[in-house]
C-alpha cells in the first residue's frame, strides 16, 4: 500500500469491518441506477472510486455478491453495511474499488463531482448543483510577460473594438487546454504553456445558465512571434494592469477583470 497522502477510515455499522484509504479518490460519483437503488435501499448511492492498491481491509472479511455479469457488491454479513463494488477480471474497470462514501467515518469532503445512469434517476430526485455536469464551450489564456498582459481586441460586428483575453470557442471533443492553446495560437501567433487553471465563468450571452461555463488558464509564452488573426481581430497588445481596469466598458466579459481577482486570490504574483 502506497503511504503517501490523506489517510481516511471507514466501516461497517457493527464495526466487524474497519478499512482505511490512501490519498484522494480518483473518482467521486452518485450513481442512480436500480441496481444501487435496491442494494442500497436508497433513491442513489454517492461513490468514491480508489485504486485497490489504495485501499486496505483492516478487519473482518466483506461477503461478495454478483449484482450484475460484471459487478460484485460487498456487505457485512452481520449488519448488512455495504463496503464496496468491484469489477470482475473481464472488465476494463479491474484494480478499482468504490465504497459507498456513507461508511466512511468522515465523509463530508465526498462530495460528488459527477453523476451516473442519471436516466433511471427518480423524477422527485433533484441533482442541486448543475455545475457539475457543465458544458465547457469555450476557453482562455491569461497570458503575463513583464508586468504586462496580452489582450486581444475583438473584429465581429456584436462586440466590436472590446478587449479580451485570447480565447474562443472549442472545438466538438477538443479538451479546454488544448482548445485554449490552440485559440491563442491563431489570435496572436503565440505558442503558449498553461500553468494553471483560473477557473469557470459563464456565458456572457447566458450568464445565469449553470450548465454552460467557460474556462480561464494562466499561461506563459513558450514560442511564436506576435501576429494578429486579421478580419477576426482588430489588434493584439500588452497592457498592464491598471491600463485594463480602466477600460471598463471596452472590456468583453466580466471574466478579464474577475480574471485577475482570480490571480490575486490564488496568490499568483502578477
Ligand atoms: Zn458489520
Ligand atoms: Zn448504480
Amino acid at each position: 500500500m502506497n503511504e503517501k497522502g490523506n489517510i481516511m477510515e471507514g466501516g461497517c455499522h457493527c464495526r466487524a469491518i474497519r478499512f482505511k484509504v490512501v490519498g484522494d479518490p480518483f473518482w467521486i460519483g452518485a450513481c442512480y441506477c436500480v441496481d444501487c437503488r435496491k442494494i442500497s435501499g436508497s433513491p442513489y448511492t454517492v461513490f468514491a472510486g480508489y485504486k485497490s492498491e489504495n485501499v486496505e481491509i483492516l478487519t473482518g472479511t466483506p461477503k461478495e455478491y454478483a449484482s450484475s455479469e460484471k459487478v460484485r457488491r460487498s456487505f457485512c454479513e452481520k449488519c448488512s453495511s455495504p463496503f464496496a463494488y468491484t469489477y470482475v477480471e473481464t472488465s476494463s474497470e479491474i484494480g478499482k474499488l468504490f465504497i459507498p462514501v456513507g461508511v466512511f467515518d468522515d465523509p463530508s469532503k465526498l462530495a460528488p463531482k459527477k453523476h451516473v445512469w442519471v436516466e433511471q434517476k427518480l423524477p422527485w430526485v433533484h441533482i442541486e448543483n448543475k455545475c457539475m455536469t457543465v458544458n465547457l464551450f469555450a476557453a482562455g489564456v491569461i497570458i503575463r510577460k513583464d508586468g504586462k498582459f496580452l489582450m486581444v481586441q475583438e473584429a465581429k460586428p456584436d462586440v466590436y473594438g472590446l478587449w479580451n483575453w485570447p480565447a474562443g470557442h472549442l472545438e466538438p471533443n477538443e479538451s479546454a487546454e488544448v482548445g485554449a492553446k490552440r485559440e491563442v495560437k491563431e489570435e496572436t501567433g503565440f505558442d503558449v504553456e498553461l500553468e494553471c487553471e483560473i477557473g469557470l465563468w459563464p456565458r456572457d450571452d447566458e450568464p445565469n445558465n449553470p450548465t454552460q461555463r467557460k474556462k480561464l488558464f494562466l499561461g506563459k509564452i513558450v514560442g511564436g512571434e506576435l501576429a494578429v488573426q486579421k478580419g477576426e481581430l482588430l489588434d493584439v497588445r500588452w497592457f498592464t494592469e491598471e491600463e485594463i481596469r480602466a477600460m471598463k466598458d471596452k472590456l468583453r466579459s466580466c471574466w478579464v477583470l474577475e480574471g485577475f481577482d482570480a490571480l490575486s486570490k490564488f496568490g499568483l504574483d502578477k
